[in-house]
């Protein structure tokens, strides 16, 4: 039996790791205006620690690797951060999600530095409602971050479009457009009952995405995209890129789970959805001790539950974000 392989059958091949809670933006789905109670930098795992978690995880089955946060681009030592992953022995897939704010500044780096491919959040076309939705960042910023993402060929590239009705909806077919002239994966993703900004009514089910999507052309099935996420995925003939839907909610993908959630304070959590996890930090600090990290691996994995509990949730848990949990 493979050494992370949960009780449900699943084989956890996919680690998220979120270098830091902090963010340069406050998307309004995503974190208060306010902030949220951001761990103090003692508490937050060092670059050391976080190669020592990864280095385990990859000698019990860990393939993937994504770097998140927050803001994973705000985490002071980020590109020392991806040589030191790069070459661990047993990984086969170093990726990013970022808001694409410092994108174009660390595009080359990341790139020179072992990153294979970045995801980039993106809601909106218009500057005025990218500031809305953002709160602090400018659109062209991200933009010039695209670029220089295909510049440097970070490939490929994934765009993170969080749907909300009423908010930027309208948006869809401008956004799914992108993929037809330039090599990007349009995901479109289901708004989540994760942080206060969640009302049912702001949902956009993906099968209202679908058909909006179909009113630009007949779309071809796309199978085997590179990496190991959620999306379905389609392309119009012609397109350099394709459009994909992230069913989190209305079309869950618990079955196929196979990730782990490494927060930036050293808790493994097994569900995106679920508060519990394995407190890693007494097998890191003061010094590493492999055997209990290998144990504690497989206590998250022991523990990760069939399925998250959104389907159908009216409101959001007491307190809880997508910067804390590492999106
Ligand atoms: N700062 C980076 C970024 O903006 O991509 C990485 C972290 S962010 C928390 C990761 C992803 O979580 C983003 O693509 C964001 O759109 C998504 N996200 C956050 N809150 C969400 C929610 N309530 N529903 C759906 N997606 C959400």
């Amino acid at each position: 039996m493979p050494a992370l392989q949960d009780s449900f059958g699943r084989n956890i091949s996919y680690l998220r790791v979120s270098v830091t809670d902090r963010c340069n933006l406050r998307c309004v789905y995503c974190i208060p205006l306010q902030g949220i109670p951001f761990a103090p930098k003692s508490e937050i795992l060092t670059l050391e620690e976080i190669q020592d978690v990864v280095q385990v995880g990859a000698s019990l089955g860990i393939r993937s690797v994504r770097l998140t946060g927050g803001e994973p681009l705000v985490r002071e030592g980020i590109v020392e951060l991806v040589e030191m992953i790069r070459e661990i022995p047993g990984l086969l897939d170093l990726s990013m999600t970022t808001n694409g704010v410092l994108l174009s500044s660390y595009a080359k780096r990341l790139k020179d530095a072992g990153l294979r491919r970045v995801n980039v959040s993106l809601d909106t076309l218009q500057c005025d409602r990218f500031k809305e939705i953002t709160r602090f960042g400018t659109l062209e910023d991200v933009l010039d971050g695209l670029d220089a993402a295909i510049e440097a060929g970070l490939s490929p590239i994934k765009l993170n479009v969080v749907v909300m009705r009423g908010v930027n909806d309208d948006e869809i077919l401008d956004l799914a457009r992108l993929s037809l002239e330039k090599p990007f994966h349009v995901r479109f993703i289901e708004l989540m009952p994760i942080g206060d900004f969640f009302r049912p009514e702001r949902v956009i089910p993906a099968e209202e995405i679908f058909e909006k999507l179909q009113t630009l052309g007949p779309l071809k099935s796309m199978e085997g995209l590179t990496g190991c996420g959620p999306a379905r995925s389609w392309r119009w003939e012609g397109a350099e890129g394709t459009v994909g839907i992230i069913g989190a909610v209305t079309q869950t993908f618990c079955a196929s789970c196979n990730r782990l959630r490494l927060t930036a304070r050293g808790t493994l959590r097994p569900c995106l959805d679920d508060e519990t996890g394995v407190d890693l930090k007494s097998a890191l600090r003061p010094f590493v001790n492999r055997r209990k990290l290998s144990n504690l691996f497989r206590e998250a994995v022991r523990i990760k539950p069939e399925s998250h509990t959104m389907v159908g949730r009216e409101t959001t848990l007491p307190y809880h974000c997508m910067a804390g949990v590492g999106g």
